[in-house]
């Protein structure tokens, strides 16, 4: 071995695997069980270094860099998790696989979340909807790091670990991305993955009445399974705790639209941000009752508009 040699240069391991599998023609022959592993196990670091290698040495000393080295280098091709095994030098891939896409917000797939993907999401993000992948194969579907969805991470993080209840952590996650679209794997995570996330975000629309919507609760146009707080506000005391089902009868029969102005969430803008809210015609203290024939939908400007005429 030459002193110029790197410590990282691939024909300097691949030499001394040689050599040491050229010895082992004798220990093979001669020696018992015990010697013949013991002798293999330099072979196994000498084999893991020449993966590593592989790698451009001067900024990839990290197992999860080289991991996304690699792929950065593959975007859109299958990569299948042996692959990363060898450019990583470690045998537990995966979790390094899953930090790069849930804390580092690189657009990885994997073949557990291909399973659970809706058509509409495989067309939004141009993947054929025959891709079939094994749980141990990935891609990366760009070269580009969603900085948000990092940021989101780290939000998410410190939500979980606070000595608050279930339904505050959820709550305090969505004020914190008002407008934004947020996912049930998300809110799964910041409940400390407790399965009550659901019901928890529910009880916050209909109890509490945050306006917390989905694709069936006043915007027809998100995909299953994604929730937006459209508005940091609470809607009317006197208009919470509409049962689920009636409140969704309510919008469909008014075609998501409100019933004063005509406003739609496809109006929708920055400058003048409403959402839609069930508002009780004749009033729960003056014995309205709470079902579909007593509702109506409004966006949140008219209902203001309504409310304003009561004296309370
Ligand atoms: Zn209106
Ligand atoms: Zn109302």
């Amino acid at each position: 071995m030459t002193k110029q040699s790197r410590i990282s240069n691939p024909e300097m391991y691949r030499r001394k695997l040689i050599e040491l599998l050229d010895d082992f023609e004798n220990h093979l022959e001669n020696s018992e069980l015990r010697i013949k592993v013991l002798e293999l196990v330099p072979a196994v670091h000498l084999f893991q270094k020449l993966g590593v290698s592989l790698i451009d040495p001067s900024n990839e000393h990290s197992a999860r860099f080289r991991i996304l080295a690699y792929m950065r280098k593959y975007v859109g091709i299958v990569i299948s998790g042996e692959e990363l095994s060898v450019v990583a030098g470690i045998s537990e891939y995966a979790r390094r696989v899953r930090e790069l896409r849930v804390e580092h917000g690189w657009p990885i797939l994997t073949g557990v979340a291909l399973k659970s993907m809706e058509m509409e999401e495989l067309e939004a993000l141009n993947i054929p909807v025959d891709l079939k992948l094994r749980p141990d194969q990935y891609i990366l579907l760009g070269d580009k790091q969603d900085m948000e969805a990092a940021y989101r991470w780290h939000v998410a993080n410190d939500i979980r670990k606070e000595p608050i209840s279930v339904r505050n952590k959820i709550l305090k996650y969505f004020r914190t991305f008002v407008g934004k679209e947020i996912s049930g794997e998300e809110l799964s995570y910041v409940a400390g993955n407790k399965t009550e996330w659901a019901r928890r975000t529910r009880e916050l629309r209909t109890e509490y009445g945050w306006p917390i919507l989905t694709k069936f609760t006043g915007r027809p146009d998100l995909l299953v399974g994604i929730y937006v707080l459209e508005e940091d506000r609470q809607s009317p005391e006197h208009d919470r705790r509409i049962p689920e089902g009636e409140y969704r009868k309510v919008l469909l029969r008014d075609q998501y639209t409100c019933q004063d102005c005509g406003w739609t969430h496809k109006k929708w803008n920055r400058s003048d941000p409403r959402h839609l809210e069930v508002h009780h015609v004749r009033r729960h203290v003056d014995k309205g009752a709470n079902t579909a024939d007593n509702l109506i939908t409004l966006c949140t400007i008219c209902h203001d508009i309504r409310h304003s005429h009561y004296s309370t």
